[in-house]
């Protein structure tokens, strides 16, 4: 047991409803981005573990699968409780693990991990079509459960991201193993005691810590395992696609971007420069996140000059001060990737405006918000996700020019406009190549809406009946009239 911010939490496995520490792989050290000290010692699992918690998932599922749809909805409620009981410790925890705002995680994070799973617990009770007739006979379409789900996810919203597929794979009647991020495995520790206090019958619900290849290759690969749904990078996704490959197990992607926010001249420009900034928000460790910074030339003055006064307001420190606005990257591993970027993207032309590097006052994995500009097109820091605090500024004349500047990329999971046109919103929108367009506005973000990327930002979609029909083998009965 360690104590994380002055919270318990068991540092092993979570198989069969039972605590399992270390097997022969060992543990791993779990270190904080606030100060990079160690917080936990974490079991490090292998196939051993992977094997063990699929068939712990798989022996729970015939009886798990039967259990009525109001009885699982009662139970994701159950879970839902338990979460809001312990906001508080599930924001400490989260935050001495990824180094977010504890102030976002008490807020808005943690009490979106309820909603979670009370939203797919009430979906589920709707969940159906009407039945139709073709020539008398009756069409009925149910959604059965698929089986073992295997579900990975990345450090960046750890239980918000794990949560938003083990509700919807939990209430169509599946088991769940859980992997997930090495960097990140405390609050996924916590949710297992909180599944395990609301009754969750054991073996339902499982969690396998340990590093990516090592527990999460064959977990990925193993037969039992009837969906993956992944979040994390695109070269672990293909990873994934291709140890899932053998077996046709269905997949669903959410990966990377190199989002666009296009700043049109008739658009309200402190709401645009607002928007900009809010790009900053985690660190800039958001998929979401509007990193190159379109701007219509005839106001890219102001906007600039807008955008550096507001910019450089935003405080930097500690994300357990609720006056922080801006915490540390996630890992020492993590800065110098990011840091790589921006050195790169200098060599290659682009000129700092703001930030530009680590920050030294701070130290430790702090680094400042950077806007680059003059970066030669086709440079890497405009065509790769970099994950950090560093966004790009570059300028069109038209909306053909923007339009395609915003689609120049191999990635398409959202896009950002600001406009005070909304013919040109329209337009414009039918054009861009995004999972997501937000007109006006950012992050608004509804579980009833559709999630995903398109190219390499991912392959499906998760959300409202979305996230059913993935987790589900949707099932059509053809009924003959009974009386000819
Ligand atoms: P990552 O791909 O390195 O890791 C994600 C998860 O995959 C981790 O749990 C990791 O242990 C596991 N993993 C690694 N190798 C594996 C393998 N061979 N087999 C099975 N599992 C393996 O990603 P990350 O660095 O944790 O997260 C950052 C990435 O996630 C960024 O690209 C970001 O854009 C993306 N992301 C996307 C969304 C979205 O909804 N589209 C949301 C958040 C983050």
């Amino acid at each position: 047991m360690a104590a994380v911010a002055g919270v318990a939490v068991e540092p092993g496995h979570w198989i069969g409803g039972e605590r399992v520490g270390p097997g022969s792989g060992g543990t791993f050290a779990d270190v904080s981005p606030i100060d990079e000290r160690t917080v936990a010692e974490i079991a490090r699992g292998g196939a051993g573990e992977a094997e063990a918690a699929v068939a712990a998932a798989r022996r729970a599922f015939p009886a798990w699968s039967r259990t009525s749809r109001e009885e699982r909805a009662r139970l994701l409620h159950a879970i839902a409780d338990g979460v809001d009981k312990r906001v508080e410790e599930l924001a400490q925890v989260e935050t001495a693990d990824n180094g977010a705002l504890v102030r976002s995680h008490r807020r808005g994070v943690m009490p979106r991990v309820a909603h979670n799973f009370r939203f797919f617990a009430d979906r589920l009770l709707r969940l159906g079509h009407e039945d139709f007739d073709t020539r008398g006979h009756t069409n009925h379409v149910s959604w059965d459960p698929a089986g073992v789900c295997a579900l990975i996810t990345p450090w960046n919203a750890p239980l918000m991201l794990a949560t938003w597929k083990i509700a919807p794979a939990l209430a169509a009647g599946n088991t769940v193993v859980l992997k997930p991020a090495e960097w990140t495995p405390l609050t996924a520790s916590l949710l297992a005691g909180i599944t395990a206090e609301a009754g969750l019958p054991d073996g339902v619900f499982n969690v396998v810590q340990g590093y990516g290849a090592e527990v999460g290759g064959p977990l990925t690969a193993h037969p039992d395992v009837k969906r993956i749904s992944f979040t994390g990078s695109v070269p672990t996704a293909k990873a994934i696609a291709a140890a899932a490959a053998p077996n046709l197990t269905p997949l669903s992607l959410e990966l990377g971007g190199k989002s666009p926010l296009l700043v049109f001249a008739d658009a309200d420009l402190d709401l645009a420069v607002d928007l900009a900034v809010e790009q900053y928000d985690n660190a800039g460790q958001v998929c979401l996140a509007a990193t190159r910074l379109l701007v219509e030339s005839s106001v890219a003055g102001e906007f600039t000059e807008r955008f550096l006064a507001k910019a450089a307001a935003l405080r930097q420190g500690d994300p357990r001060d609720e006056a922080t606005d801006i915490g540390p990257q996630i890992h020492r591993r993590h800065l110098e990737r990011v840091d790589g970027f921006v050195r790169r993207a200098k060599d290659a032309g682009a000129r700092a405006l703001l930030g530009g590097g680590p920050n030294e006052k701070l130290g430790g994995l702090y680094y400042r918000p950077t806007l680059f500009t003059g970066a030669p097109e086709g440079a890497e820091i405009l065509t790769e996700e970099v994950f950090g605090p560093v966004l790009t500024l570059q300028t069109f004349d038209t909306e053909e020019q923007a339009v395609a500047m915003a689609n120049g990329t191999r990635f398409g999971l959202a896009a950002t406009l600001a406009t005070g046109d909304p013919e040109r919103a329209r337009r414009v929108t039918s054009r861009l190549v995004a999972g997501t367009v937000w007109v006006n506005c950012f992050f608004v973000r509804d579980l009833r809406a559709p999630f995903g990327g398109a190219r390499e930002s991912g392959m499906g979609r998760e959300g409202g009946d979305w996230s059913f029909d993935f987790y589900c083998d949707v099932k059509n009965t053809v009924t003959a009239p009974w009386a000819r």
